[in-house]
């Protein structure tokens, strides 16, 4: 096992030990899925288990299985009610515009466990106990909300072996925003 693959296995276990459930997803190979189909449409971001809804855990002995079998895995966090908090996934230009034009609008800061992301940042904010549902740009282009049924891809870099560099910024989370998917649509362009 490599280092790199050693840090992943640590940083899914440093996530199922704030109660957060993992799920091992697929990783890149060079400019291939893991699941070897050359037109994956989800290169690196789907799960590598069949019934992740059902298998995600929060268990060391499964999560070692897991990154043991694929060192090389990418890490995947369940959002919503049974891992306490949901994310708002903030995407390009637009979405960080769209975010910043929300929160001014709401007087609300986000200081909040914040992941950088490929393209932008996932802001973790803690479940508001109601349900919170899944959402692509219904609050904004490129403001998406994962919420109750849904995951999202985490740094192979845990929080603790992460701060204050390899993705990861503020260590804890705060309520969500009144942006939720459904308020926020009156408040959208
Ligand atoms: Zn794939």
């Amino acid at each position: 096992m490599s280092p790199t693959d050693s840090n992943a296995m640590k940083a899914a276990l440093e996530y199922a030990s704030r109660g957060w459930y993992v799920i091992p997803l697929h990783s890149n190979e060079g400019s291939n899925c893991t699941c070897g189909n050359s037109k994956c449409k989800s290169a690196g971001k789907h799960p590598r288990i069949n019934d992740w809804r059902k298998d995600a855990t929060t268990e060391t002995s499964i999560i070692k299985a897991w990154w043991t079998r694929w060192p090389s895995a990418n890490i995947g966090i369940v959002t919503g009610r049974d891992s306490g908090m949901v994310v708002v996934d903030v995407d390009g230009d637009e979405g960080d515009a769209a975010f910043r034009r929300l929160c001014a609008e709401q007087n609300f800061m986000p200081e909040t466990l914040t992941a950088t992301t490929g393209r932008g940042r996932h802001h973790y904010f803690a479940h508001p106990g109601v349900e919170v549902p899944n959402s692509a740009r219904t609050v904004a282009d490129g403001v998406d909300v994962r919420g109750d049924g849904g995951y999202i891809v985490a740094p192979l870099r845990g929080i603790g072996a992460a701060l204050p560099t390899h993705g990861w910024q503020k260590t804890s989370l705060c309520s969500r925003p009144r942006t939720g998917s459904s308020g926020a649509r009156a408040t959208g362009k």
